[in-house]
């Protein structure tokens, strides 16, 4: 048996201050129904599919890709393997060099995370020149297998990129990308799980998720190991 221990949230909060990639519409919920009126709350939300922590599915930029309500939920699911790239610059490059070392630890089985920092200039203009992957490195760890990359900033392309290369790339090998998550300094446990799974929303191209960080430990009484 096993239990959970800790518990990281790698989400954004979505409000009014949520960053919001340039020309996508704002996150915004207004009340269509209150307590002194109708006795209970609903608001109506207006957001872009790429609202905070959220997850791109192949559709994004793969025009026969899957949608957010295709993709197989396996695929939002995996051991965390964070990169430490805390020493990247604005617009600079993450090089293949950068994953020496961790080569045997690229599988199919990886959530890779690249830690950037760059959360932490969240609200700020400099939070869209973040540090960007090169082709190269993205090809390298999709021959390792990997189909779940997940970044601390607002893509993984250069910013302003246009076409989307790394998106297209990994799209067309059925991955996914999820941008924006936090607190990915706090994931300092062996071997996390990390679940970022995206709303069933019907032919879409993204969805924010709630992406979270579990600490897998043996059940307390039970017997690593033991059968
Ligand atoms: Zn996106």
């Amino acid at each position: 048996m096993w239990r959970i221990g800790r518990v990281v949230d790698l989400s954004m909060r979505l409000d009014g201050v949520t960053p919001v990639y340039p020309g996508d519409p704002p996150f915004s919920m207004e009340p269509v129904s209150a307590f002194n009126r109708e006795g209970f709350v609903v608001h109506r939300l207006e957001l872009s599919t790429h609202a905070g922590t959220h997850l791109d599915a192949p559709l994004h930029t793969c025009c026969r890709g899957l949608s957010v309500d295709g993709i197989p939920l396996g695929n939002c699911a995996g051991e965390g393997l964070v990169v430490d790239l805390r020493g990247k610059k604005a617009g600079e490059p993450i090089k293949r060099e950068d994953f020496s070392g961790l080569e045997e630890r690229m599988s199919g089985e990886a959530f890779v995370l690249l830690h950037t920092g760059w959360s932490g200039k969240g609200g700020r203009p400099e939070y869209f020149r973040h540090p960007f992957m090169e082709e190269e490195a993205c090809r390298f760890l999709l021959q390792r297998g990997v189909r779940r990359f997940g970044i601390d900033a607002p893509g993984l392309d250069a910013p302003g990129a246009s076409p989307l290369i790394l998106h297209r790339l990994i799209a067309g090998h059925g991955g996914i990308v999820v941008e924006n998550l936090v607190n990915l300094e706090q994931l300092d446990f062996p071997r996390p799980l990390i679940c970022c799974f995206p709303l069933k929303i019907g032919g879409g191209d993204a969805s924010p998720v709630r992406a979270l960080a579990l600490e897998l430990l043996p059940a307390s009484g039970s017997r690593e190991g033991g059968g």
